[in-house]
């Protein structure tokens, strides 16, 4: 554990300038230890207007808005270089942001570079076709730029979530000005260096931290804002969709979830086990994928969960700068208050918490966000605990009687973000990916992740998808355009005979 803490050299990067906000100042935490890494400055409705004001510039620049495909891809590449070479220090800083294992962000790292480079690769092999016609003319779509993105993302995976905003509407030839979440601002500012120092035309991203309720709304309201990238909480989300339904202004949404994970009668114990515990308990549960609802067939419940149980309570919480550890500290001290009331929630309503259930007793942690990954069963699906989105390492185990209960009960949720199957018969699984309302399904695994298949919610987790060859159309505006190719006189032209002048 000899990592050691580097501030970031920088607060706001404004239209291609770096300076420093005027606003108060949010201690930004390292939640293994509670120390306070660095001070950043938040920034205002006016840095907004200045940022969006010089976003429009850059992206109506003829050097930038009349670059070819595989011109704007030179400069994805060029970010994903550099992005690459600084991936030790880009995991390290967010480790020490997030309390994320250090595998796990620098995982986020490689993720972060693979998308800029498959919109990169998009970009390279695009192309424009014509669409059919239906009289002599020929049609074809142009995708064009919306102009610039407000993009907003949450504190849980900065990097990743960055990425997959910044690629695709750079891609798409827009400006970006990005809002990363108050409590994680540093990798976000560290991104953008690399990414102005690579190259890329000066005022095409700004990054703003400070607070949801004054840069983001100022985000979401401003006029000149085309489109607004959202991934957070679902009220949030919500509040967002309405703003951006005064403006009729498109959004992403990428929001909470409340994935159901299903062990079947027949399936492979040992590995529904560590893929259950791997799908709530990496990230510390504090992932919108998480597996938080466990469905286990009626035969296998009481065997299952108690190995379960015995293996989670393995599991080694610590430091995430440590290799051995499993589970991290939470991202803030009151993030993990909000996970303890809900685990206190639980018992209230009748909940048994079979492991867990507290703050860690070992004193080396007694000063980091910590809490144990904590497994609840004796509920039914309906309590709130069983429906309200935790966002921490809690379990909730439930049984099923058989295939229709399943899909009742997995399908009793406000949200339809992702969900996991464990069976060896793969006609169930398919009869039950079909069933189940979720934008992803994994069957035999969980958490898996490509970037060239698309990802979004349904129901409350989200509106529209990012990733996959569609993510640069999600930042584009499409035009028609038609070309007339008849000679035949148009019937509102005059009726005057045509004199043929040839020879
Ligand atoms: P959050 O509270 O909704 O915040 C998300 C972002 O929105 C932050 O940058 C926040 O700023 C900003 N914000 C807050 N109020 C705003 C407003 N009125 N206008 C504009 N922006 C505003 O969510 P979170 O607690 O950071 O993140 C956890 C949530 O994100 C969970 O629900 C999780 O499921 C979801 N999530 C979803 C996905 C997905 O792909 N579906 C991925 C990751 C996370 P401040 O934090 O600075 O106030």
């Amino acid at each position: 554990m000899s990592a050691v803490f580097v501030p970031v050299p920088d607060e706001m990067l404004v239209g291609g300038k770096w300076r420093q906000a005027d606003g108060p100042k949010t201690r930004v935490l390292d939640p293994a230890t509670g120390a306070v890494l660095q001070e950043i400055s938040q920034s205002c409705a006016d840095d907004v207007d200045e940022a969006v004001a010089r976003g429009a510039e850059a992206a109506a620049d003829p050097g930038w808005r009349d670059l070819l495909p595989h011109q704007r891809a030179r400069y994805l590449h060029a970010i994903a270089d550099a992005v690459e070479a600084a991936a030790d220090s880009l995991a390290t800083l967010q480790s020490f942001n997030t309390g994320k294992a250090l595998r796990e962000t620098r995982a986020l790292v490689a993720s972060a570079v693979g998308t800029f480079r498959y919109f990169a690769a998009v970009l390279e092999t695009s192309d424009e076709a014509k669409t059919t016609s239906r009289g002599e003319y020929l049609t074809w779509v142009k995708q064009e730029p919306i102009g610039v993105i407000g993009a907003i993302a949450p504190w849980n995976s900065p990097i990743a979530s960055d990425a997959q905003k910044i690629a695709p509407a750079l891609a798409a030839g827009n400006a970006v000005v990005l809002k990363p979440a108050e409590w994680t601002p540093l990798v976000s500012l560290a991104l953008a260096r690399l990414i102005v120092d690579s190259g890329l035309p000066a005022g095409l991203l700004s990054v703003l931290p400070g607070r949801g309720s004054v840069v983001g709304d100022a985000i979401v309201r401003h006029p000149g804002i085309g489109k607004v990238s959202f991934t957070g909480g679902t009220d949030t989300g919500r509040g967002i969709a309405h703003l951006a339904a005064e403006k009729l202004m498109p959004v992403s949404l990428e929001l909470g979830g409340k994935s159901p994970t299903m062990v079947l009668d027949d399936a492979d114990v040992e590995q529904a086990i560590a893929g259950v515990m791997y799908g709530i308990f990496s990230s510390s549960g504090q992932s919108c994928i998480a597996g938080s609802r466990l469905f286990v067939a009626e035969s296998l419940y009481d065997d299952f969960l108690d190995r379960l149980v015995e293996r989670t309570r393995q599991l080694v919480v610590g430091n995430g700068f440590d290799d051995a550890t499993h589970v991290g500290p939470l991202v803030h001290p009151k993030h993990r208050d909000s996970v303890a009331a809900y685990v206190d929630l639980a018992r209230a309503e009748g909940g048994t918490v079979r492991c867990g259930g507290g703050v860690p007793d070992d004193p080396r942690l007694a000063d980091g966000a910590y809490y144990l990954p904590t497994i609840i069963d004796g509920l039914a699906n309906s309590a709130r605990v069983c429906q309200e989105e935790i966002f921490g390492p809690v379990l909730l185990a439930l049984p099923f009687r058989d295939e229709d209960d399943l899909v009742a009960q997995a399908n009793d949720s406000v949200f339809g973000l992702a969900s996991g199957i464990w069976t060896r018969d793969y006609r169930r699984a398919l009869r039950l990916a079909d069933r189940i309302q979720a934008g992803t399904v994994w069957i035999n695994t969980y958490k898996a992740f490509s970037i060239s298949t698309p990802f979004g919610g349904i129901k409350e987790s989200g509106l529209d998808t990012e990733k996959g060859r569609e993510g640069i159309a999600a930042y584009s505006r499409a035009k028609g355009v038609y070309l007339g190719m008849s000679d035949t006189p148009h019937p509102w032209a005059p009726r005057t005979p045509r004199v043929d002048t040839a020879g």
